[in-house]
């Protein structure tokens, strides 16, 4: 029998909360439910079961489902993540998305001097900066978008002499699909751990600093073992997609 959102809503929190009691670190870590094509019913479902964070990937589609007038009066806790490419002459719309949480795709300098430039960031909030995570291409696919690992402390340091709108919080990477866990660990989340250990170093920061965004359906478990603080659960939740992520 096929379940719903909102079973597959509980299955997926209680999963999530074992595997985070059992792991070594006391670190917290964060479900984000990735709703990017599912209808604003499927939001309301999952909110309804416990979720709180949301994650999409496109702009337009994350401006309209976050000032929806559905989620606005029945998700009033909800907090969106923008997880997709954002092309630099987008940014004045995710300025517009109302209880934006965390942005945790930056990965050029222009695009941080744009999001720096939209004042508009939290407005209702008590710190009104704008959180970001900068993206890492860690995996090195050209057709994947993120920042190379080489350049990923100059960015960092962009944001925060240049940026005073930004507060960075850390890293996220996608990496390579379908990687076999009977092989070993993943490289691409090893790669980010490695570029968050040269970021603290860099910061004279301690682990619990810095957050890393990292797993998706498919390996959410495993990356809350190797330390993530932010799993992204798009299929597992809401079901199968038409398209494939970017
Ligand atoms: C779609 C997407 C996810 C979720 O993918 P699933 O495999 O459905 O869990 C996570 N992160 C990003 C950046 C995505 O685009």
């Amino acid at each position: 029998m096929k379940m719903s959102v909102f079973e597959n809503s509980q299955l997926i929190q209680r999963l999530f909360r074992e595997a985070v009691v059992k792991r070594e670190t006391t670190m917290p870590c964060r479900l984000v439910a990735v709703s990017k094509t599912k209808p604003v019913s499927d939001i309301v479902e999952a909110y309804n079961a416990g979720i709180r964070h949301f994650g999409e990937n496109y702009i337009q589609e994350l401006h309209e489902k976050s000032n929806d007038p559905v989620i606005v009066e029945k998700c009033p806790d909800v907090k969106w993540h923008f997880i997709g490419h954002l092309q630099s002459n987008k940014s004045k719309l995710l300025s517009k998305v109302k209880n934006l949480y965390l942005m945790e795709t930056v990965d050029s300098t222009k695009l941080c001097d744009k999001l720096n430039n939209e004042s508009a960031f939290g407005e209702n909030s008590a710190d009104s900066k704008l959180k970001v995570l900068v993206q890492v291409n860690s995996s090195g696919e050209s057709q994947k978008s993120g920042t190379s690992e080489s350049q990923v402390l100059s960015l960092v340091d962009h944001i925060r002499t240049n940026c005073p709108n930004l507060q960075f919080k850390g890293l996220m990477t996608i990496g390579s699909y379908g990687h076999d866990y009977s092989t070993g660990e993943n490289p691409d989340f090893e790669c980010l751990l490695e570029c968050r250990d040269r970021v603290l170093d860099h910061m004279s920061l301690k682990p619990e600093d810095l957050e890393v965004s990292f797993g998706m359906s498919n390996d959410y478990l495993h990356a809350i073992e190797m330390g993530s603080t932010n799993v992204r659960v798009g299929s597992c939740i809401f079901g199968s997609r038409q398209y494939a992520v970017n």
